[in-house]
């Protein structure tokens, strides 16, 4: 892994205003040349193409990395002589089969693997990999990760109830199998720290594979997401060898400000140049304004009240702080009482209880940790984010 190189890669962004694969492709095409990213990347090596596809969902709900991209992507890899070409992802829920089989089925990844032959992932072991960062030595990735040369890692543009953003940084986070992504959010219960190991996890995979990553922002989520937002024409596909670097220029071209924290933690280690202009960006038929994406409640007017809150000191262990951030509640007509957000609950904080003669979840308040995992992977969008009263007198 070469810093220098990781830190100076440049971002090609390219103006796309629909699914459609041949122009897809073309514009992939001119972006992997334009980066660095041609033949020599591919030819006879194993590639593992990593979409996101977080929860079984139509792609027109923009919670997954349309197929069309995914598509165009496997077309150029096999064009440019891969040896071998997988699809594989860890969705949020459990990483079992019938689960797989579902997401496959509802994201258009089972037609797309019908109709181009891409293979899709189907072995759901797991193995430890020496990690690049604190508390952990080791983690757990999916076999297919273990397995390959070079990760095209083609993301979705998406706000993030926790981080911010969601795109090429946070997507990496798929190659921790199911449930042990559970874990790790109990392992960094703060944000900083999470965003820490979103920093550790990428420089972990950078130092085993070599990294394309792509982004599909023709239609970006805004406001809750990853998975309960609102798709938003940004017509837009960007690419870059530096995760990092993607990401900084995304968030410039959603208009989203400096959302996301992992960033400043990726600026201070040196791995990335925060200002977007210190960045070499190949911009092709994209318009000059920001698309201006709003931001999930969580993040919503925050920015001067915690930086205040911020400045206080930790008080109780860090409780003092967290007791004013937004936090989730239950909409208790939304909710169905499936269970889902007891099972991923990293904190296990989460109950379910009959009232009414209707079940329910509810929520423990004073362990939560204020990951919104509930929120992202309830079926039926029955987690609101709810602002502390002071906060919201503040403003
Ligand atoms: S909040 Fe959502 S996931 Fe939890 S029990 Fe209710 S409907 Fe199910
Ligand atoms: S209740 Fe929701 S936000 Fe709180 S720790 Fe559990 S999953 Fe995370």
């Amino acid at each position: 892994m070469d810093i220098e190189k990781l830190k100076n890669a440049p971002v090609a962004v390219t103006g796309c205003g629909e699914y459609d694969d041949a122009g897809i492709e073309a514009i992939l095409r001119a972006q992997f040349a334009a980066i660095g990213a041609g033949e020599e990347f591919f030819r006879g090596r194993r590639v593992l193409l990593k979409p996101n596809l977080v929860s079984a969902k139509d792609p027109s709900f923009a919670v997954t990395t349309h197929p069309a991209v995914v598509a165009a992507v496997f077309r150029i890899v096999r064009d440019m002589g891969a040896a071998d070409v997988i699809l594989a992802e860890s969705p949020g829920g459990s990483y079992a089969a019938p689960f797989l089989n579902k997401i496959y089925a509802a994201t258009g990844m089972k037609d797309l693997s019908e109709r181009e032959g891409l293979p899709l992932n189907r072995d759901l072991s797991s193995r430890p990999v020496p990690f690049l960062g604190k508390k952990l030595n080791s983690i757990e990735v999916i076999a297919p990760v273990v397995e390959c040369d070079v990760i095209v890692n083609i993301c979705k543009l998406k706000t993030h109830s926790l981080t911010g953003l969601s795109c090429a940084v946070k997507n990496l986070f798929g190659v921790i199998p199911g449930i042990v992504k559970f874990e790790m959010h109990a392992a960094y219960p703060e944000l900083s720290d999470f965003c820490e190991m979103l920093c550790d996890l990428d420089m972990t995979l950078y130092r085993d594979h070599d990294i394309l990553s792509v982004c599909d922002a023709i239609v970006a989520m805004e406001g809750n997401g990853p998975t309960h937002g609102t798709p938003v024409p940004m017509g837009r596909l960007l690419s870059s060898l530096s995760t990092f670097a993607l990401d900084v220029v995304a968030e410039r071209e959603a208009g989203i400000g400096r959302s996301a924290k992992y960033l400043d933690i990726a600026a201070e280690r040196g791995i990335v140049k925060r200002d977007d202009g210190d960045i070499a960006v190949v911009r092709v038929d994209v318009p000059e304004e920001p698309a201006k994406l709003e931001l999930p409640d969580s993040k919503k007017g925050n920015s001067f009240s915690m930086k205040i809150l911020a400045s206080l000191p930790n008080l109780f262990g860090g409780r003092f702080s967290r007791f004013f951030e937004p936090r989730p509640r239950i909409n208790k007509k939304k909710c169905v009482g499936c269970g889902n957000c007891v099972s991923v609950c990293p904190q296990k904080t989460i109950i379910t209880v009959k009232k009414k003669g209707k079940r329910l979840a509810k929520i423990k308040r004073g362990d939560c940790i204020r990951c919104f995992c509930c929120q992202e992977l309830c079926p039926h969008g029955a987690v609101d984010t709810v602002k502390n009263a002071i906060i919201r007198l503040a403003h």
